[in-house]
């Protein structure tokens, strides 16, 4: 299965027409936040496949040309604190980055994020009963503590990602927030089971459901 992941930058490439010749035979887009909604909707009307998303930090809606203010993408699905199955791989979300101003969406204490993580632990099991495993990829826009994140109290990640890979053993953590400037910048780490992607601008990921990770 091959999946096209994007996070925080629009890229030429990616928003037009080519897109179709490049990733035409991509199964499923996950999107890691700070991206505005005509780019997401762009891209799921061009693949006609499903879009799965998290808002970032800077995700605040937008006027359109028309003057209407848009705060979702259409078309597009919101899987914040949730897990959902689409293409056969079992997806959940946590949206935001570290609180670190007074007034903004999707900022998050790590305490708050730890609430979060523990409101999709219902589905978490209920998957776990149901198809032998937990989740298969977690989207999320900070990274987790101490992987590819900065020193910053912004860019700084969270500890609960790093509970939810050891209890739950995604096969992917997918984030964005950490922008990455030259070839030198880690963008994918191993951390146990769990292989985890900066998705800066976009990657591109094969993943086989026969070997996804068993609970
Ligand atoms: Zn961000």
């Amino acid at each position: 299965m091959k999946i096209l992941t994007i996070s925080d930058k629009v890229v030429e490439g990616l928003y037009s027409p080519a897109i179709k010749q490049r990733f035409g035979d991509v199964d499923l887009v996950l999107a890691c936040g700070d991206l505005p909604p005509y780019y997401l909707e762009f891209i799921v009307t061009t693949l006609g496949v499903p879009l799965l998303y998290v808002f970032g930090n800077h995700d605040q809606g937008v006027f359109t040309s028309d003057g209407k203010f848009k705060y979702a993408p259409e078309g597009c699905i919101n899987v914040d604190e949730r897990v959902v199955k689409a293409q056969e791989l079992l997806i959940g979300g946590l949206e935001g980055s570290m609180r670190y101003s007074g007034q903004g969406e999707h900022q998050y204490t790590e305490w708050d994020m730890r609430w979060k993580a523990l409101r999709m632990t219902p589905a978490l099991w209920w998957n776990r009963l149901r198809h032998g495993r937990f989740l298969d990829i977690l989207i999320t826009h900070a990274p987790p503590y101490r992987i590819h994140d900065g020193t910053d109290l912004c860019h700084t990640g969270f500890k609960t990602f790093l509970r939810i890979m050891d209890i739950y053993r995604p096969c992917y953590l997918i984030h964005g927030h950490q922008h990455v400037y030259g070839p030198h910048t880690a963008i994918r780490t191993t951390h146990h089971h769990t292989q985890v992607v900066n998705t800066y601008g976009y990657q591109v990921i094969y993943f086989d459901v026969a070997t996804s990770n068993k609970g």
